[in-house]
């Protein structure tokens, strides 16, 4: 197999580098852009990447996308995360995007793609529910059939950035009788509508990313349902293969490694750079194996791909392996820092008559540390993952 690009995919890479370092704007070079950033400053990059035309490098370009083969997305993909750009807000470019311009109407298209590619509407995710996260199908936020409206009542959870959203995309069940998967619909929800309480999670990272969204007879106009009505767990397997094929991380798996290797190289054990210490270098080694590892396996599914090849349950292999790389990545510069990587932000935003003690990298680790405890949980967990490939792969 030959892991060199040609020559045209190579100066694709050259113009991408380019592109960030003379567009990416400074101030979104926080710590936690997820958390650390307005609305307005996370919308900044996906705007001058739509006025690029460079925004849904995914998508067909009749719809907005930029026309690239999958091998220039790839590209794409990994260059942004190892220079550290802040995504597109996924929910809106990877998520319901892909489910509007393949299950909705014309006039669904006409009125939504454009403004998920301009940033003028931003989305979240309705699908899990306190007693249906893993076991999504027993969903029960309910949408009954009132002349030309739903009405929805019912509760969401975890629903991430939820506090920013135009319009959330939901699974609602609109058939109670029917076998669970088969009474799901589809439907978008303008956050604005009367009956909807976002009310925030605060994690244990003391971070506000995630929310609970409670829905009392909220009026939907029957127009905002995607394709049929109990159709919806088609179109919400569809979105989750999208979800968890964007998941391996590798480019962000990439820097923070970098960063590992950085911090370890300046942290001290036994009088020597800690990097030197024989048992932490086998672990950091161990780890950037596993990470080269996964980089072949998403190549192989992007040459599958390129040759117009379903990866199939290969999205969830890159999702497990992808979120225990970088988890394993964050443990490890966790622990290079040692007792400095306890202080927690937040804490400090509280205010301390002393700066906070210990190198700067060090003020974000914990909070890095426990932030990515999500990557094995969201978009399905890894348990169930292993499932899917014991079913799909293993027929077990
Ligand atoms: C930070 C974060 C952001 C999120 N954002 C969103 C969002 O924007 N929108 C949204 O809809 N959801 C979101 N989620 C929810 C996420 O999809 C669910 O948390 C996830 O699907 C797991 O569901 P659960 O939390 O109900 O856990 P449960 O389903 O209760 O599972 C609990 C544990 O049991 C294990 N388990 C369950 N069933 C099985 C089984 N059959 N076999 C083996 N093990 C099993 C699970 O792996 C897990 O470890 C988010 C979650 C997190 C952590």
């Amino acid at each position: 197999m030959s892991v060199t690009f040609a020559p045209h995919d190579e100066a694709f890479r050259q113009d991408v580098r380019s592109f960030i370092a003379e567009n990416y704007p400074a101030e979104l070079r926080v710590a936690n852009p997820e958390t650390d950033l307005t609305k307005e400053q996370s919308l900044l990059w996906h705007r001058i990447l739509f006025r690029a035309g460079r925004l849904a490098p995914h998508w067909p370009k009749e719809y907005g996308g930029p026309g690239w083969t999958t091998v220039q997305q790839y590209i794409w993909d990994q260059e942004t995360a190892l220079a550290g750009t802040l995504p597109p807000l996924a929910f809106s470019v990877t998520m319901v995007g892909p489910v509007i311009y393949t299950f909705g109407n014309a006039v669904q298209k006409a009125r939504f793609l454009p403004r998920i590619l301009s940033g003028d509407d931003w989305w979240c995710q309705g699908y899990s529910e306190r007693e249906a996260g893993s076991d999504l199908a027993s969903l029960k936020c309910k949408a009954v059939r009132d002349g030309d409206h739903y009405i929805v009542n019912g509760h969401k959870i975890w629903t991430t950035l939820a506090q920013h959203a135009d319009w959330i995309f939901c699974l609602v069940r609109t058939d109670v009788s029917a076998k669970p998967q088969r009474g799901i619909s589809f439907l978008l929800i303008d956050m604005t509508t009367p009956g909807i309480t976002v009310r925030p999670i605060i994690t244990i990272d003391g971070s506000h990313e995630i929310n609970e969204i409670f829905f009392e007879d909220v009026r939907v106009p029957a127009e905002n349902l995607i394709g049929e009505e109990n159709k919806g767990w088609d179109y919400a397997k569809f979105l989750l293969g999208n979800e968890r094929t964007s998941m391996a991380g590798t480019g962000h798996a990439r820097r923070a490694l970098a960063e590992l290797k950085s911090v370890a190289a300046q942290e001290r054990a036994g009088g020597a750079p800690l990097l030197a210490d024989a048992d932490f270098a086998r672990q950091v080694a161990r780890t950037e194996i596993d990470l080269a590892a996964l980089e072949f396996t998403e190549l192989r599914m992007i040459s599958a791909l390129s040759a117009g090849r379903d990866p199939g349950a290969g999205a969830s292999l890159l999702k497990i392996r992808g979120t225990e790389v970088r988890q394993r990545i964050a443990e490890l510069t966790h622990r290079a820092i040692g007792s400095y990587g306890m202080v927690l932000r937040h804490e400090l935003a509280l205010g301390h008559n002393e700066p906070a003690p210990g190198p700067d990298y060090g003020h974000t680790a914990t909070e890095r540390y426990l932030n990515t405890r999500k990557l094995s949980i969201y978009g399905g967990s890894n348990e169930i993952q292993r499932n899917i490939i014991a079913k799909a792969v293993l027929g077990l």
